[in-house]
């Protein structure tokens, strides 16, 4: 296998099933991610994904088997931006202040904690916008103003939960390179060995997921794991999604299509005339 079995992993999933009193919403979950892996997780719609995530964090407690974090892990979390609430008045500068570690008389920040603020925002290419309000932001800064959060918190393992849901093709770029470059060797971090290991959720198969080095296809449980070309396989995608699906290659790239396109088309088609 790959680097993944040499050191001890960063967190480990064993049997875990996760619930909110209604019967497991994740089941029997098993999987290791390890330092410096980029690894994403595809599924529908209520298959688990937030919520694994969320027993990734610690924010969430198995209810049967058990998570384990290497000692001394930070993990730092950008949410799903739709699930935040706008009409709460913070500055970019206040929500990545949000992020310190010691947070002592917030909002009062110290040089030191402005300095590191600032090269967190500049590195993402925010820096104009310390006084912005949040809400006057477009998806990708908005995004961005996360992310810079989550980095200040300086994280061995970054979850981000559909980073780029609702943002538009030039946006998911830019938030594929940035996230790209913090998965990339970082000598200067002081451990010399690794970036940043990320998961991170989504629903775009191939905009995003086929890109990736790993994935992990969800549906309660690991139904695939692996490359893309592993396992984006039609009887794969089947058993996530509930809906036959088609893959053609491209390039050496995966692309999924789904089937019943046609049928719709030529429906509308025939309304239409
Ligand atoms: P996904 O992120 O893949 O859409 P979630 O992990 O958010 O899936 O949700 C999985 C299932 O758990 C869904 O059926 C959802 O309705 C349910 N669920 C999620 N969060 C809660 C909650 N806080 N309380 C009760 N049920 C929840
Ligand atoms: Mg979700």
């Amino acid at each position: 296998m790959n680097s993944a079995e040499a050191t001890p992993p960063l967190v480990r999933f064993d049997h875990v099933s996760c619930s909110y009193g209604n019967g497991p919403v994740i089941e029997n979950v098993d999987l290791t991610v390890a330092r410096g892996e980029f690894v994403g997780i595809v599924g529908p719609s209520g298959s688990g994904k937030t919520t694994l995530l969320r027993a990734m964090l610690g924010s969430v407690k198995p209810v049967h088997g058990s998570v384990m974090w290497s000692p001394s892990l930070r993990v730092a979390y950008v949410p799903q931006l739709e699930t935040l609430d706008w009409n709460f008045p913070v500055t970019v500068s206040e929500v990545v202040a949000m992020g310190r570690p010691q947070r002592s008389w917030w909002p009062r920040l110290q040089p030191s904690e402005k300095s590191e603020i600032q090269r967190v925002l500049e590195h993402l290419g925010l820096a104009g916008l310390w006084s912005r309000h949040i809400r006057e932001l477009s998806g990708g800064q908005q995004q961005r103003v996360f992310l810079a959060r989550a980095l200040i918190q300086k994280p061995d393992l970054l979850v981000l939960d559909e980073p780029t849901a609702g943002v538009d093709v030039r946006t998911r770029h830019e938030v594929l390179h940035v996230l790209a470059d913090l998965n990339e060797l970082h000598p200067d971090r002081g451990d010399g060995e690794s970036g940043i290991a990320i998961v991170l959720t989504t629903h775009d198969l191939n905009g995003l997921a086929a890109h990736l080095p790993r994935l992990i296809c969800l549906n309660r449980n690991v139904v695939a794991d692996g490359s893309p070309s592993e396992v984006l396989k039609p009887y794969f995608l089947e058993r996530t999604y509930g809906a036959p699906m088609e893959v053609l290659q491209h390039g050496g790239m995966p692309v999924v299509l789904e089937q019943g396109g046609d049928e719709l088309r030529l429906r509308l088609s025939r309304r239409g005339a």
